[in-house]
């Protein structure tokens, strides 16, 4: 008998500086994130819909979390992280219930000592496997680890137009270092798309590709990309 990977073997609150805001009005700031197994000092927690030793077994085979692990380890090093505590959260994917954006999550708590790493195994993920989804969501994170954004609880949406701008920062970069990343015509075509959709701003292809040409591969705060948000008229929400 193989020892079960299911079972909760420790419970970890997580504090954030942004609370989210729910429907009902109330402001939460914290997680509780269930942990089921550790691997190579990394936490790992799932989100089955079928919460069996069988579907686990299936979907998140003990030989594809070690190799996930060590890919994200390697990639936090890469980028110069050192975080004493990081979570893996491992979600099936569900068609009809989803609670993250296909591209996953990794939000970084307040104290700067815990990286969360939030994947859903989506045909996003069957069509071009973990490491370029990893690569992207820690650059989120080393943005947040190294204080040019804040820790924000991982349910908060900033705005699309927000992520579209801060993409062009992180790809930029990550185009820099030689590493996988999504071309700069996916995130022009991204934002343009995004910018149309906000009837205030004239001309939304030229203001992209304006704004492309601008934070393409340079490092940016949360400031100045709210300060891009006023002069094109959008307000982010969630009080960030
Ligand atoms: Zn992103």
């Amino acid at each position: 008998m193989m020892a079960p990977r299911l079972e909760v073997i420790q419970e970890l609150k997580i504090g954030y500086e942004i609370p989210y805001l729910t429907d009902r009005g109330d402001l939460i700031d914290s997680i509780t994130v269930q942990i089921n197994e550790q691997r190579q000092g990394v936490d790992i927690s799932y989100a089955l819909l079928e919460p069996t030793e069988q579907n686990l077994d299936n979907l998140f085979p003990s030989k594809g979390i070690d190799s996930l692990v060590q890919m994200t380890k390697r990639i936090l090093r890469d980028l110069g992280m050192n975080p004493p505590r990081i979570i893996l959260q491992l979600w099936e994917y569900s068609r009809t219930a989803r609670l993250y954006s296909v591209e996953g999550r990794a939000p970084v708590n307040k104290q700067r000592d815990t990286v969360l790493i939030i994947l859903t195994k989506n045909p996003f993920i069957y069509k071009f496997g973990y490491e370029l989804v990893l690569w992207h969501q820690a650059m989120h994170a080393k943005d947040r680890w190294e204080h040019r954004f804040p820790s924000t609880h991982p349910l908060v949406e900033a705005g699309e137009w927000l992520d579209v701008l801060w993409h062009f920062s992180i790809d930029g970069r990550l185009q820099n270092w030689g590493k996988p990343h999504y071309s700069r015509a996916e995130r022009l075509e991204e934002a343009t798309r995004v910018l149309e959709g906000l009837c205030q701003i004239k001309e939304p292809h030229v203001r992209a590709r304006e704004l492309c040409d601008e934070l393409w591969g340079k490092e940016v705060t949360l400031a100045q990309l709210l300060e891009i948000g006023r002069e094109l008229g959008v307000e982010p929400a969630s009080g960030l």
